[in-house]
């Protein structure tokens, strides 16, 4: 029998990625999901992947009476945990929102576990943790200095579940700190479909290419980086789906407590983003380069070696294979699932 595992916020964009890896890797997906930003009419696009919908529940992780139900209804062999609320700018604006999903959520997860006696927990973090530093690549031994609440979010549930691995070596705990996700899976058949004006990059330019938006606002053209605009680590989403396998795999095989970046350890600018969706979407996007958003770091990119020589995994998808999955999604989906 496929091992179940329990993947809250299931039904979100990384989430629902990481159901197909799981299910391609032999392990039976069980989504917990309250949908405040997520369709339930994933699971209708995850069926024609998968060729079955995984399992889901609706409800809130901070439920613990319902959590408790879950672990006791069946086995469960291990948890990933996406569920959370992921907007800087919210963050600042109802710190409270983001400390009570983020930070209080996990900690009720984690009891829930602790009581189930289930020890296997991925846990979604950030490269926010990391806040502004000069030294690139960013290995995970890098300060942590978030600079919004969101990223305070992040860094207190990495120490809170550091601190619970300390305490009882049955703990099988993986920090992963995402660099910048996009992509789509490659059917087209589910990708991410932010609420509103999107705040970052990808999504906005895969709108202008649709003409769903008049044009790209570059936040920058005066950063000391090759053209102007910042640079970032892209990370296809299904390469970061096939990493939540690989720490799973990893996580059967030695306890412990295991912190570590995900990206691909390439740094791409705002401007050779929007050519490589030209080239994907033979579209032109018109952009405007306007001034630096606050908070905004020059660069960054993520040092992938403890990655690789602890999970023996890598980074398999480029930048224009990212381009092309967000525009084969964005162009068949151009009102995510309700399309
Ligand atoms: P997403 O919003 O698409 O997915 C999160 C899912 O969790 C949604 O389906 C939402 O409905 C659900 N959810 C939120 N709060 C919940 C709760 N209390 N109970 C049950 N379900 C709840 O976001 P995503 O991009 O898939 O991100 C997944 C995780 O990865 C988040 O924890 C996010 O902070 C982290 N992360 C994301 C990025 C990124 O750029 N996308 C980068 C770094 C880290
Ligand atoms: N960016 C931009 N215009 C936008 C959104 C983002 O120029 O409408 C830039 C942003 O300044 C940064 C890069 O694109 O240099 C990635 O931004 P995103 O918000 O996607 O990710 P993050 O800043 O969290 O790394």
């Amino acid at each position: 029998m496929s091992p179940t595992i329990l993947v809250t916020g299931g039904a979100g964009f990384i989430g629902s990625h990481t159901c197909v890896a799981l299910a391609a890797a032999g392990y039976a997906p069980l989504v917990l999901d309250n949908f405040c930003n997520s369709d339930v009419r994933v699971f209708e696009r995850l069926a024609r992947i998968i060729g079955s919908a995984p399992r889901f529940v609706e409800g809130d992780v901070r439920d613990r009476a319902l959590l408790d139900r879950l672990f006791a209804e069946q086995p469960i062999a291990g948890v990933i945990h996406f569920a959370g609320l992921k907007s800087v700018g919210e963050s600042v604006s109802d710190p409270l929102a983001y400390y009570d999903n983020n930070v209080h959520g996990s900690l009720v997860l984690a009891a829930a576990m602790e009581a189930a006696s289930v020890h296997t927990l991925i846990f979604s973090s950030s490269a926010t943790v990391y806040g502004a530093t000069d030294r690139l690549p960013i290995g995970e031994g890098e300060a942590l200095q978030p600079t919004n609440p969101y990223g305070h979010s992040k860094q207190m549930v990495e120490q809170a579940l550091a601190d619970l691995q300390r305490s009882d070596p049955r703990w099988r705990i993986t920090l992963l700190r995402y660099f910048n996700p996009v992509g789509a899976h490659e059917s087209g058949l589910i990708g991410e479909h932010p609420h509103g004006k999107p705040n970052n990059l990808m999504p906005y330019v895969s709108q202008v290419a649709v003409g769903l938006r008049d044009k790209l606002a570059v936040h920058g053209g005066d950063y000391p980086t090759p053209d102007g605009t910042g640079v970032r680590d892209y990370v296809h989403v299904m390469d970061l789906a096939e990493g939540h396998v690989a720490a799973l795999r990893h996580a059967e095989r030695q306890a412990g407590l295991a912190t570590l970046n995900l990206g691909t350890g390439r740094g791409t600018s705002v401007l050779e983003v929007v050519k490589a969706f030209e080239r994907a979407s033979g579209r032109s996007i018109a952009y405007e380069i306007g001034p630096r958003r606050t908070g905004d770091v020059p660069s960054n990119w993520a040092d992938p070696a403890l990655a690789q020589a602890t999970l023996g995994w890598r980074a398999q998808r480029g930048i224009d294979q990212m381009c092309a999955d967000s525009w084969r999604w964005q162009q068949a989906n151009p009102r995510g699932y309700e399309s």
